[in-house]
């Protein structure tokens, strides 16, 4: 297991589901359907720590679940045993990342959680790559996808699939399940690489120097090796501005520097 007592765990998920199933009389009827037979379901997880190596991305799949039965069409797909594995992977992580995650993974995860009475996932650790992606590029005109972003910055690009992949791994077919699971794991490492690139950026988000208490270093990357450039100032103090020489990232000291003059508030007070 992943645990690194000095820096922040970084977990890198991304999920895949399973189509609901819907009853409706005609081919063009608009509106809620007749009946669902069976709503959406997680059929895999595929995750990787930040920092690791390609080769350590790995995937929590119905099909590996020693009790699962493949549906058929009407069968009863279960999630529990990748939600029970997954839970246990997300509670040693800081921070968790998906692309998305605020609008899908999470919500999916969280609900299909409840459904198995496994608890409610902690609060607050979840950073949606996507929104961060659209708050400083939004503007752009860029796609925010997964897929245009991995291409754009020369990453790679996502495995072309179709539906009937998903159909055949409902069905148990064993090698569409290792094709489903690679193209899971493929989407992850897609998203690791863009993360590596884009998270000097959230210096609101992560701070390092929660790891490193007493000393200045990069909020990001938590090196020390800081370049001082100028002051970071707020309407009351000022902080020692640093480039960091590894990421490239600007962090500030934490440390108010003395001031020589008395503030506006203490002249006000006499
Ligand atoms: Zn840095």
């Amino acid at each position: 297991m992943h645990i690194m007592p000095n820096e922040p765990n970084i977990l890198i998920l991304d999920i895949e589901t399973f189509p609901q199933l819907q009853l409706r009389w005609r081919f063009w009827e608009k509106g809620r359907p007749v009946k669902t037979l069976r709503g959406n379901r997680v059929a895999n997880v595929a995750y990787r720590w930040l920092g690791e190596g390609p080769k350590t991305t790995k995937v929590v799949a119905q099909i590996d679940d020693p009790n699962w039965k493949a549906s058929g069409v009407l069968g009863e797909l279960d999630d529990e045993y990748v939600l029970r594995e997954m839970r246990e992977v997300i509670l040693n992580a800081d921070y968790v990342v998906a692309h998305y995650g605020d609008g899908f993974d999470k919500p999916m995860l969280e609900r299909r959680m409840m459904a198995h009475r496994l608890g409610p996932l902690p609060k607050r650790n979840w950073i949606d790559s996507k929104k961060e992606f659209s708050k400083l590029t939004g503007g752009s005109g860029h796609s925010q996808s997964l897929g245009e972003i991995a291409e754009e910055f020369g990453i790679g690009k996502k495995i072309e699939t179709n539906i009937s992949l998903w159909i055949d791994c409902m069905n148990g077919i064993k090698r569409a399940w290792k094709d489903f699971n690679n193209y899971a794991k493929h989407d992850v490492d897609l998203l690791h690489d863009i993360v590596v690139i884009f998270c000097p950026y959230w210096d609101t988000i992560i701070n390092r120097g929660l790891w490193a208490p007493g000393e200045d270093v990069c909020t990001w990357c938590g090196s020390s090796n800081l370049s001082p450039r100028g002051w970071y100032r707020t309407k009351a103090s000022e902080f020692r501005r640093y480039l960091c020489n590894n990421c490239l990232h600007w962090p500030r000291s934490a440390k108010r520097r003395p001031q020589s003059v008395k503030a506006f508030s203490d002249v006000r007070m006499r």
